[in-house]
């Protein structure tokens, strides 16, 4: 199969013919369709999360379709419409996956990280950990909310019951979680990169109620945030712009050094918390609650062997919406596009 490979972190991948994938126990094998590109990927190649298994396919927002299954796999039959996420098996008897907490689990392993992803044409994963796609949503479309979709969902679950939100950074994530909170009657503000017209734009048509640089002194006393971008100096940002009782939760897996700040705006039982990957609940919920939004993902597509162009374009903020490639194109899907620089915007 064709497959993009990461040999050395701090490299660019490389296109290769490798080895077809044969699923083992529990597994399913499953022809990729569309595979996410998110910032975790991105972290995993510049070097910022250590120690990937190498060489590496990365990848872990697939959506393909199972084309076979090793011993004792029976929860999908050829054909279905599968999502595989970052969580790709967890031990099931630590402490943290025996109270419901397997995200944390202390033997996880990670697609794209720990075990080979979806920028490829093949790919095997544990049945268990995969997700069933919910109709309606095109494979290139559903690709992201498959971790940009649910880290983002988990990180609005952990904010409490907002009436007012905040979300930095409007990438991927935020473009999802944005919706949904709307949805769900919570008043958005949006924070971008000062001087990002676009973005904002972006963000107000979402239905963002407010949409700004950070630190702008016009947006104050929010009940929570999310920050979806990995600087750490945002977080006293956001720590300022919540008020008191208050929540500020990192979605990243990842982030620049938080610089010191006073306690004053932490006191006030403000919280400050990460979030760190997911559960299968979280997926299962969040798959449910998207197609009653219904969520509309904006993707920009890219070919399989674009892959570099596109952790590139993430690298310096030139997606808008979330980076996808098409690796295994479908009559339904829209064409790749050569520059990656056009959106294919999703029209339902
Ligand atoms: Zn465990
Ligand atoms: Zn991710």
């Amino acid at each position: 199969m064709r497959a993009m490979v990461l040999s050395e972190q701090r490299r660019p991948l490389t296109e290769r013919r490798v080895d077809d994938p044969a699923p083992g126990e529990g597994q399913v094998l499953v022809r990729v369709l569309a595979c996410g590109v998110c910032r975790t990927d991105l972290h995993v190649v510049d070097g910022d999360l250590p120690d990937p298994k190498l060489p590496l396919i990365p990848g872990h927002q697939i959506v393909g379709l199972v084309e076979g299954t090793g011993p004792g796999a029976e929860r999908f039959a050829v054909g279905d419409r599968v999502g595989i996420p970052w969580l790709g098996w967890t031990d099931g008897e630590c402490r943290y996956c025996r109270s419901g907490r397997e995200n944390l689990c202390e033997r996880a392993k990670f697609t794209g990280y720990d075990l080979d992803g979806g920028y490829a044409e093949l790919t095997v994963a544990d049945e268990r950990y995969c997700f069933p796609i919910p109709d309606g949503f095109p494979d290139l479309q559903a690709a992201p909310l498959l971790c940009a979709g649910l880290i983002g969902y988990r990180s609005l679950r952990l904010t409490g019951d907002p009436e007012r939100l905040g979300l930095y950074g409007f990438g991927a994530s935020a473009h999802i979680i944005c919706q949904l909170a709307v949805h769900q009657g919570r008043r958005v503000f949006a924070f971008t990169r000062e001087g990002d017209a676009e973005g904002q734009r972006f963000a107000l048509e979402l239905g963002a109620e407010w949409a700004g640089a950070a630190g702008d002194p016009e947006v104050g006393g929010l009940d929570a945030a999310i920050l979806f971008a990995p600087a750490g100096e945002l977080v006293p940002e956001a720590l300022r712009a919540v008020a008191p009782g208050g929540t500020v939760v990192c979605a990243g897996i990842h982030m620049s050094d938080i610089p010191s700040f006073p306690y004053e705006i932490l006191w006030g039982e403000r919280t400050l918390r990460s979030v760190a990957n997911l559960t299968r609940l979280d997926g299962e919920e969040f798959l449910a609650l998207a197609p009653q939004v219904p969520v509309r993902t904006q993707v920009q597509v890219y070919r399989l062997e674009e892959a570099d162009s596109a952790l590139d374009d993430l690298r310096h903020g030139r997606v808008r919406g979330a980076a996808v490639l098409s690796v295994a194109g479908r009559p339904e899907a829209p064409p790749a596009r050569g520059e990656g620089e056009e959106e294919a915007e999703w029209q339902m």
